[in-house]
């Protein structure tokens, strides 16, 4: 078989560690639950519905995000929308995701947290029988969040363990900074639960060396603005702080001007625990492949580099060492098969 670059980036198995379950709803699927439950909505077709995912700042992304929301009133649609999240993952040969929920958006609007917790995870038991990948689930304690409503997470993540295997702390950081979390994130560090937190994206350095002081996180959500502060991208290299780094979505938001203007490429060369996601695919007209497509053509990475990129993917996974070890194994397994078919 005749393969080109681009195919052979396409082929590379990837870990996806940065996605929310509701930004990845297909348009097709948002359109025919607002029909099936009757719901009012400022759009009749799919081609409506992908014109109003496109934004001019963040502020303006997080209305779109929230509007959708608006639109989720039954717990069981989570199941069709990992499912299919999780097969659009494995298009682009994604192995192993952490997916991303946040029931503190629903719960207002009277949905149950385990409820909605179950249905994700039938979504993800049928996405593991039909294509083998591999799921765990990150809840999203959300910023604008009170610290007593975080805690009431805490405690229903306490009485429902299954695989949740993370904290993360997403929404709008300009407005609420990570500080206040400190006790619910210390909460979750004697739960067992790992700890993520976006930081960097839409506000300065501070907001991650906040992050990383405040609340002890392990990874960063984005990271972009480090850059800012030598010492901070010193600190995150020494320390091997991984970076949940998705490049078109900071591109749709305004966080960054171009790819080419995007600090991956920079940080990788440095040595830092660059990873790249595609944070919330259907709101960003994106995927797996598209991600690792304009690093290629943007940043100039390599297949072996973008490879490299996969493989800090189940470094930074939080998973037990045997789990990565195989991983590791197969990832490079199939890097082989790869370079035997492309003649690389
Ligand atoms: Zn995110």
């Amino acid at each position: 078989m005749q393969m080109d670059t681009f195919d052979t980036i396409r082929m590379l198995p990837k870990v996806e560690l940065h996605i929310h379950i509701l930004g990845s709803i297909r348009p097709e699927t948002l359109l025919s639950i607002i029909d099936a439950d009757g719901i009012k909505a400022p759009y009749t077709s799919v081609e409506e519905i992908v014109k109003r995912f496109e934004y001019t700042d963040f502020a303006n992304f997080i209305r779109s995000y929230m509007e959708i929301v608006e639109y989720i009133t039954n717990e069981d649609h989570f199941e069709r929308i990992t499912y299919e999240m999780l097969e659009n993952c494995v298009k682009s040969n994604v192995r192993y995701v952490e997916a991303s929920f946040s029931p503190r958006d629903h719960i207002p609007k009277g949905l149950d947290f385990e409820k909605i917790a179950d249905s994700i995870n039938r979504g993800i038991q049928r996405a593991k029988q039909d294509f083998g990948v591999e799921t765990n689930i990150r809840v999203d304690l959300v910023r604008s969040s009170s610290i007593e409503q975080a805690m009431e997470i805490l405690d229903m993540i306490e009485n429902k363990p299954d695989n949740i295997i993370s904290i993360d702390l997403g929404g709008n950081e300009a407005q609420d900074p990570p500080g206040p979390f400190a006790e619910p994130y210390m909460r979750a560090n004697t739960m067992g639960l790992h700890r993520v937190a976006h930081a960097g994206e839409a506000a300065g350095p501070d907001s991650i060396w906040e992050a990383i002081r405040s609340l002890d996180v392990e990874r960063i959500g984005h990271g972009v603005t480090a850059r800012q502060d030598p010492e901070l991208v010193e600190y995150l290299k020494r320390e091997q702080i991984a970076l949940e780094m998705c490049p078109v979505s900071n591109l749709r938001t305004g966080v960054v001007s171009s790819i080419k203007d995007h600090p991956i490429r920079e940080y990788f060369d440095k040595g830092l625990l660059v990873t790249v996601s595609s944070d919330d695919p259907s709101l960003f007209h994106t995927d797996m492949n598209n991600e690792y497509i304009q690093l290629h053509q943007q940043l100039a990475f390599t297949v072996p580099e973008l490879f490299r990129i996969s493989m800090n993917g189940i470094d930074a996974a939080f998973l037990d060492e045997e789990r990565k070890i195989q991983l590791r194994i197969s990832f490079l397994s199939e890097l082989n098969r790869i370079i035997k078919e492309s003649n690389l």
